[in-house]
């Protein structure tokens, strides 16, 4: 049994905790957090729930911890701070910064003999494995990244910081146009504004002025600004009833060609329709700890990405089935 720590209990946590329900090979041991464990409740009867300062206790009781705080501030901090004391799993998602992540993560886990696994997840994770298939096998081309249907959670918290609004969900939307374009082959050069549009349903304060809001949220830099978006007002009843799932997904797409003078034209396409971001998220992760736990075991140490794990290492099941059934 690979036994399993998760460190921080929101959403990816929880979704972690029911991915490991449905292994046979895994054992969740205890969830730390930093606030009172008596306060987190959480489904697993024979796992414990412990204040993050204890976390030392459990070294020789858990071979792989999983980090499921935020990318924003939790994650920098986190995942080299415990990559000192075990080995590591985490979905850092911030893109421009995963180098830098790396860094921090190798030396701590190079230092204390643990192995890293950043950015597991499926943007970064599923996706860029993906993009470096279609690169190898398709030299001359194009990529292309889509995401949505589904809810942008800093989108969300943006609006929700609005003078006046109560709740919000922003759902990123891919324009069909713009996919079908890419999928033709045509290779289109694509602004920001031509790839995704960016719907918002809001819950306003009673008497709030609904039009200065719709106003804020169109103009907002960097957030909405370069995106045609709309704003609906709802009810915190039809938030409640509608919006209360966090969908997610996305299209990987790269457009190549082969033959002597690029005369063929190939489309690879790799898309996802997730009901739930953090459990899809989760369940990636989790297959990429039995990863980490076998690797670790073979002397492997320092920092990694999914780029750096044999596909066989993920799944639990031997090589001569795999041959059989998968291959
Ligand atoms: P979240 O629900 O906000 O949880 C983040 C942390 O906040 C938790 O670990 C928890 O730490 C704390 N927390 C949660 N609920 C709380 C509450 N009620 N009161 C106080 N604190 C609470 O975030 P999430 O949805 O799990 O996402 C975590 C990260 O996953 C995101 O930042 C994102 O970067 C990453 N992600 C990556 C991918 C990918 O494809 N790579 C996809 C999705 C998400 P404590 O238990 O210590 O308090």
């Amino acid at each position: 049994m690979i036994r399993i720590g998760i460190l921080g209990y929101g959403n990816l946590g929880r979704g972690i905790e029911c991915a490991i329900k449905h292994t046979k090979d895994m054992k969740l041991v205890a969830v730390f957090t930093r606030r009172d464990p008596s306060t987190v409740k959480i489904l697993t009867s024979d796992a414990k729930v412990e204040n993050i300062e204890n976390v030392l206790e459990y070294k020789d009781d858990i071979d792989v911890m999983i980090l499921c705080g935020g990318s924003a501030t939790d994650l920098p901090k986190q995942t080299p701070e415990y990559a000192k004391y075990f080995n590591v799993v985490d979905s850092f998602d911030t893109h421009a910064n995963i180098p830098e992540h790396f860094e921090k993560v190798d030396d701590a886990a190079k230092a204390s003999h643990h192995f890293g696994l950043i950015s597991a997840g499926w943007d970064p994770g599923m996706f860029s494995l993906n993009r470096v298939y279609a690169n190898a096998v398709l030299p001359t081309g194009a990529d292309y990244t889509f995401w949505g249907k589904g809810v942008s959670q800093g989108h969300s918290d943006a609006i929700r910081r609005i003078e006046g609004v109560v709740d919000a969900r922003q759902y990123t939307v891919p324009v069909e146009a713009a996919l079908e374009a890419v999928r033709s082959g045509s290779n289109p050069e694509l602004t920001t504004r031509q790839k995704h549009t960016r719907e918002c349903y809001v819950v306003a304060k009673e008497g709030a002025d609904k039009a200065r809001i719709e106003n804020e949220i169109n103009t907002m830099p960097n957030y909405f600004a370069d995106y045609d978006t709309t704003v609906h007002f709802i009810s915190m009843e039809e938030m409640k009833k509608n919006h209360s799932k966090l969908p997610h997904g996305g299209f990987v797409i790269r457009t190549g060609k082969t033959g002597w003078d690029n005369e063929n034209n190939h489309v690879i396409e790799y898309s996802l329709k997730l009901d739930s971001n953090p459990e899809f998220t989760a369940s990636v992760i989790v297959a990429y700890s039995r990863a980490v736990y076998r690797m670790r075991k073979e002397g492997k140490i320092g920092a990694h990405t999914v780029f750096d794990v044999p596909p066989a290492y993920l799944l639990d099941m031997s090589a001569e089935e795999m041959r059989a059934h998968l291959l």
